[in-house]
């Protein structure tokens, strides 16, 4: 008496593989892709997990030169809990890691443009979330952002939770502001501290962070205060705006 299974298996087989397999093949390929991205992905986002709360946030706005990143760093050391993140720096270290995105990164830089804004307002985030995960700083100095009204909309797109105290805007003479950056381009190795490019950054100050700016004095936002004085002069008016919070 044959073996009714065997005798299945060794009569159908074939026939039931040759239909079956390819497709079970394709759905599992499929699915082991998927769960790779899937994983991929959270891991990327894993200093994201966590929620990030409120936080309280200082926009710190000025001319190439003004000196934001030297103030947000005196800021950082004498007012507790203060992080800076500067987007500058943060498109720059995105850069590094080179791609089609680090090529466009650089590219507007090279040339004193704007990086589309949702890269920018998605590296600050990433910044801020990796802060609060390694720290649980909540008070953020955002140096350097918003500068266009196409980056204060991906702001309000995605952070508008956060609570903006003031936007600090330091005040510098064009002039003044030149000669730094051309002091800071024998040493900053930074492609756009030369003065064919820093003409270019200036232009985009103008065109489109000087409204920005006037945008937010209009709903009473703006501190001003004046840069065109040694670092730690120009600190003791910045403390000061810190004292009130
Ligand atoms: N940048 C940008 N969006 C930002 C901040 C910077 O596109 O929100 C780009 C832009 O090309 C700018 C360059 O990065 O010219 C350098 O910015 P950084 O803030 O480092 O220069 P700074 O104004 O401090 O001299
Ligand atoms: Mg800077």
């Amino acid at each position: 008496m044959p073996d009714k299974d065997c005798d299945y298996h060794k009569g159908t087989r074939p026939t039931f593989n040759l239909s079956f397999c390819p497709f079970s093949l394709g759905i599992f390929l499929g699915t082991a892709v998927l769960v790779a991205l899937n994983r991929r992905q959270s891991q990327r986002n894993s200093s994201e997990d966590e929620t990030l709360p409120t936080c309280q946030v200082v926009f710190v706005l000025g001319g190439p030169g003004a000196g934001k990143g030297t103030q947000c760093e005196l800021v950082t050391q004498h007012q507790p809990g203060w992080s800076h993140l500067s987007a500058g720096d943060l498109l720059r270290a995105e850069r590094q890691r080179g791609g089609e995105l680090g090529d466009t990164i650089n590219k507007c830089i090279a040339d004193g443009r704007l990086v589309p804004s949702k890269v920018t307002c998605r590296l600050l985030e990433k910044g801020m979330h990796e802060v609060y995960a390694k720290s649980g700083g909540t008070k953020f100095l955002i140096d350097g952002f918003p500068r266009s009204q196409g980056n204060a909309e991906a702001w309000k797109d995605t952070m508008s939770h956060h609570k903006v105290e003031f936007v600090l805007f330091l005040d510098c003479p064009e002039e003044v502001m030149i000669g730094r950056l051309l002091e800071r381009g024998q040493t900053s190795g930074r492609n756009d501290d030369n003065m064919q490019v820093i003409k270019k950054r200036f232009e985009t100050f103008e065109l489109e962070t000087a409204p920005i700016v006037d945008w937010y004095d209009q709903q009473g936002k703006v501190k001003r205060v004046s840069a065109d004085k040694g670092q730690e002069d120009v600190y003791a008016d910045v403390a000061a705006l810190f004292e009130t919070l």
